[in-house]
């Protein structure tokens, strides 16, 4: 059982980030490279390239680490079990009751009501920690101690969930950090010197060689992450979906081969990263369930 991170295991987390990349910048920057040159000479334009895309890479990092990903809120959505109200779909009828008695008709109040009223079909899941009902597609996570929006997986090395609002940013960091390592790869390449034995080479290239090891292990594993979440985005799902589907209940109701929150690929990309506001994923459940 996993517990609640601290803090200062999240800075952690992000300063052996910044100091990894730091360490194969300087590594880049001190031996005989193409940056090198490029800043020794007139034309530092080569140079000034790089450490834009880095630290392009490097804003959507903590832009991805650090914003809220989609925290579900205990106060103003939802139905309260403080209430009086126990749902785990057999409630239903109390349930409606309950939430037409609420002031508070936000968004997701609107949303549970109408998911509420759907009760057959689709049951919303009660979070025992948040003691709140969790909008469609949202996921408690122990590590964060919240239920997240659109919860996609929690990831250790930006040390936050990603989630409904900070996803486009983690899939622009891995776009971006898959970049800057092709870049170093290329440099690195570029920067070994010929010596005529193996011995010798070694011992002039030691420090690139190992640099060379380590960016291209992070090429591999940042580069399937890319590929992967930019699947995730064109088909209009999430990790969590993706790997647990048989377990989702309101995935159950459909067959395996179609994905209710698919708009196709252009819809789905528009939506992944322009749209900023909560989507009501309730209801575009319930126009394919009424449409089917
Ligand atoms: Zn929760
Ligand atoms: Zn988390």
């Amino acid at each position: 059982m996993a517990f609640k991170s601290k803090w200062w295991e999240k800075w952690l987390a992000r300063a052996f980030h910044v100091l990894l990349t730091s360490g194969v910048v300087t590594v880049v920057f001190i031996k005989e490279t193409d940056l090198r040159k490029s800043i020794e000479s007139d034309k530092p334009v080569y140079a000034a390239c790089f450490l834009s895309l880095l630290s392009a890479a490097t804003i959507c990092y903590f832009l991805a680490s650090l914003i809220d990903p989609g925290y579900v809120s205990t106060k103003s959505s939802n139905v309260n079990i403080e209430d009086g109200l126990i749902c785990q779909g057999k409630e239903i009828a109390s349930a409606v009751q309950s939430v037409d008695s609420n002031d508070e008709k936000d968004e997701e109040t609107e949303t549970t009501r109408m998911m509420l009223a759907e009760g057959n079909a689709l049951k919303l899941r009660h979070c025992g920690y948040c003691e709140i009902l969790q909008p469609l597609r949202s996921k408690h996570c122990e590590e964060c101690g919240h239920c997240i929006r659109k919860y996609d997986h929690h990831c250790p090395w930006l040390a936050t969930c990603i989630g409904e609002k900070n996803h486009r940013f983690f899939w622009a960091f891995l776009l971006l950090e898959t970049a800057v390592v092709c870049w170093v790869i290329n440099i690195v390449w570029n920067a070994f010197k010929s010596k005529s034995t193996s011995n010798e080479w070694l011992k002039a290239n030691w420090l690139l060689l190992c640099v060379m090891i380590f960016v291209v292990l992070i090429l591999i594993v940042v580069g399937l992450l890319f590929a992967c979440h930019s699947y995730m985005m064109l088909t209009a799902q999430t990790t969590w979906e993706f790997m647990s589907r048989s377990r989702i209940s309101y995935l159950k109701y459909f067959p395996d081969d179609e994905n209710p929150f698919d708009q196709g690929y252009f819809k789905n990309s528009m939506v992944f990263l322009c749209y900023c506001k909560p989507r009501t994923w309730e209801k575009l459940i319930k126009e394919k369930i009424h449409w089917r």
